[in-house]
């Protein structure tokens, strides 16, 4: 065949720019660092499971990604939200991550974002008998040292590519989403990302039930955002997580949610039996896209999965 195809040209023109091969070498050092200081701060690395009943219902609206089995309907993983909390049951074990491969079908409104994905994969870390700002401290003393260590394993990677990595200091700066409101308007998350030097983390946002509501102070939730700087938007979502089997309850009534596919889930709550947790997970290849100072998340990717992709391959 001799005719020469769009898709497959636009293909080979990728897969042979001279910038994806350091790329793919910054993303796998960067993988190693992470998952050698997550285990050297003794966590406990799980597999990630691809299909199960019920998955992270999400704070937006997506296409719904399900397989059957025989008679059993499978949503494939959006998220390992409960399935972190579920793997903590075991009092053994008190913290830890998982590079979780996610599905999630966005809707054409995103076909022009440059941060989506509709498979990517975080990096996913939930710690038993923790506080959001234990989270916090441990994500800022990761990003920190894998940064370090980035910038003397990848130098040569990092100039090809002409970026040179942002020192990164801790604290990180922490804002509440109510002061940023005020101070920025309604748009005060995209403008934070581009008037920042530094990641900051941003507190309590109204989203997934399963983000705990602060008990003393109804109405706000005891969650956050890292958020890049220089326009690069959001790194990560953590939070700590309801686990009293009347607060996931109301909050799912709240949210109008259906029980059902939730079953077996507030079975372990009603028991008492959800361990109390906090967490986050941090998107890789956002992350690769940051380190390496590309505008588009398609740029990082050996296989483009951005919304706008035709699946060439
Ligand atoms: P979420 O639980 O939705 O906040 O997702 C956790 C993290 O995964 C986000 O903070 C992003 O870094 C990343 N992420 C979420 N959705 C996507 C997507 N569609 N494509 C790529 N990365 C994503
Ligand atoms: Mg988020």
């Amino acid at each position: 065949m001799d005719m020469e195809l769009s898709g497959t040209k636009n293909f080979l023109r990728h897969i042979n720019n001279p910038h994806l091969a350091p790329i793919q070498r910054i993303q796998s050092t960067l993988l190693h660092e992470m998952q050698s200081f997550a285990r050297e701060q003794g966590f406990v690395q799980l597999m990630p499971i691809m299909m199960s009943p019920f998955t992270d219902p999400l704070n937006h609206d997506v296409y719904p990604a399900e397989i059957q089995y025989r008679t059993v309907p499978l949503k494939l993983t959006a998220s390992m939200i409960f399935h972190k909390q579920l793997a903590l049951i075991r009092q053994d074990i008190d913290r830890i991550f998982i590079v979780s491969p996610n599905i999630r079908l966005e809707k054409p409104e995103n076909k022009t974002s440059k941060n989506h994905l509709l498979e990517f994969s975080q990096f996913d870390i939930e710690m038993r008998d923790a506080g959001m700002e234990d989270v916090m401290v441990f994500l800022e003393s990761l990003l920190v040292e894998v940064f370090r260590r980035l910038e003397s394993s990848v130098t040569e990677e990092l100039s090809i590519l002409g970026r040179s990595l942002p020192r990164l200091k801790a604290p990180f700066p922490r804002y509440s989403s109510d002061d940023l409101r005020e101070r920025y308007g309604e748009d005060f998350y995209r403008l934070i990302s581009e008037q920042t030097t530094v990641p900051c983390f941003v507190t309590n946002f109204k989203r997934e039930f399963y983000d705990r509501e602060d008990p003393e102070r109804p109405g706000t939730y005891r969650n956050f955002d890292l958020i890049y700087p220089q326009g690069y938007g959001e790194a990560l979502s953590g939070a700590e997580r309801e686990y009293l089997y009347d607060d996931i309850l109301r909050r799912m009534k709240e949210l109008g949610m259906n029980l059902e596919a939730y079953a077996n889930y507030l079975d372990v709550a009603r028991q008492g039996l959800l361990p109390r947790t906090a967490g986050a997970g941090i998107g890789i290849q956002r992350l690769v896209k940051f380190i390496c100072g590309k505008q588009n998340i398609a740029e990082v990717c050996l296989f483009d999965r951005s919304v706008a992709s035709d699946f060439v391959f």
